[in-house]
């Protein structure tokens, strides 16, 4: 039986004289919401008050923009490092154009790129299925090779920074790997959410998360080739979060290709939400999971990035985020949900 689970929100009113209204007092009104599954909070608050403009791009896709990038065919065989041999046989994995390499300014041990494609410059309606899973693909190979050659290390991360908005330096597509014993903070925090729930109730959260959310149906996108996917109750990111979760899979060796296929499918219908919404960037982060995790399911995030003054560069994270560690949202999750579900099938 599933535990059904209880999404925390309150509401908050600040009032004060509006010099749009010729001083009448009014209210503005936000929420406060706990995430059941990392027990983080978020603020939901200026709601309605951004807009997003997608920028003239072509500028990153000129000839002296492609002959200074490390990726483009003929440069990366020169600059890209090799792994060592007694590790992967040639210096390197390769799927059709995917090219997983080591990472120059490695984040740990097991730190790799893949270099999706040969393109330099690939905008978010040409970033195509083929394109993205055959860089899934050639994760995995690169996942398994660690594990036979590493396997002390638990955890497998995939992080994908598409365009400058998201923290991505170089234009040319590429997916970050790590595989590590240091998953992170947040992905800390889900495991210790799910281990609690599970001694409490002997029940698995993201499986009861996943029940709950469905009855619900307030945020939930609905099933794609059999990846469940939701509009995160806390959302990590300004615009709000997609969250892709595979509900048959318990860790990363369960996740075949079709799985992956699924993902790079439901991952096309969200792209193109984000066009219609003129968003070009976003962090895509895949915690696949491990063998002994007790309630977690293998799962995506994925959250737009974007100027909140593209005149300025400001970012779309401030001290809110980075050292509040309090995200924020200007968007409700349950509408995010009614505006995506209308591009995915
Ligand atoms: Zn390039």
């Amino acid at each position: 039986m599933n535990i059904k689970l209880h999404f925390e929100k309150k509401d908050f009113i600040s009032r004060f004289h509006d010099p749009r209204k010729n001083y009448e007092m009014i209210e503005v009104k936000g929420e406060i919401r706990t995430d059941p599954l990392t027990g983080l909070t978020g603020h939901i608050a200026h709601t309605g008050t951004v807009s997003l403009q997608e920028p003239d791009l072509k500028e990153f896709n000129q000839p002296e923009a492609r002959e200074s990038c490390p990726f483009c065919p003929g440069r990366r065989e020169k600059v890209t490092p090799r792994f060592l041999e007694e590790f992967i046989s040639g210096g390197h994995l390769l799927r059709n154009e995917a090219l997983v390499v080591p990472n120059l300014a490695p984040y740990d041990t097991q730190s790799s790129l893949v270099i999706m494609s040969k393109d330099h410059f690939i905008p978010l309606e040409d970033l195509s299925e083929d394109i993205i899973l055959d860089s899934f693909l050639a994760a995995w190979d690169y996942f398994h090779q660690v594990n036979r050659y590493s396997p002390s290390l638990r955890h497998y991360l995939i992080g994908w920074n598409y365009m400058p908005p998201s923290g991505g330096s170089i234009i040319h597509p590429h997916l970050q790997l790590l595989a590590t014993n240091h998953p992170g903070n947040l992905c800390r925090l889900e495991i210790n959410k799910a281990e609690e729930h599970y001694l409490k109730y002997s029940s698995l959260l993201w499986d009861d998360f996943m029940e709950t959310e469905k009855k619900i149906r307030e945020r939930y996108i609905g099933n794609h080739q059999d990846v469940e996917w939701f509009a995160s109750f806390v959302s990590q990111g300004m615009w709000g979060e997609a969250l892709a979760v595979f509900p048959d899979a318990e860790s990363i060796w369960d996740i075949r290709e079709k799985h992956l296929c699924g993902l790079v499918s439901g991952l096309r219908c969200l792209f193109n939400y984000f066009k219609s919404k003129n968003i070009y960037s976003f962090n895509f982060a895949f915690y696949p999971g491990t063998k002994d995790q007790l309630g977690l399911r293998p799962h995506a995030r994925i959250v737009p990035r974007f100027y909140l003054n593209p005149t300025t560069y400001s970012p779309d994270i401030n001290t809110f985020q980075i050292l509040f560690r309090e995200p924020v949202s200007v968007n409700k999750p349950e509408q995010l949900c009614t505006e995506i579900r209308k591009h995915f099938p």
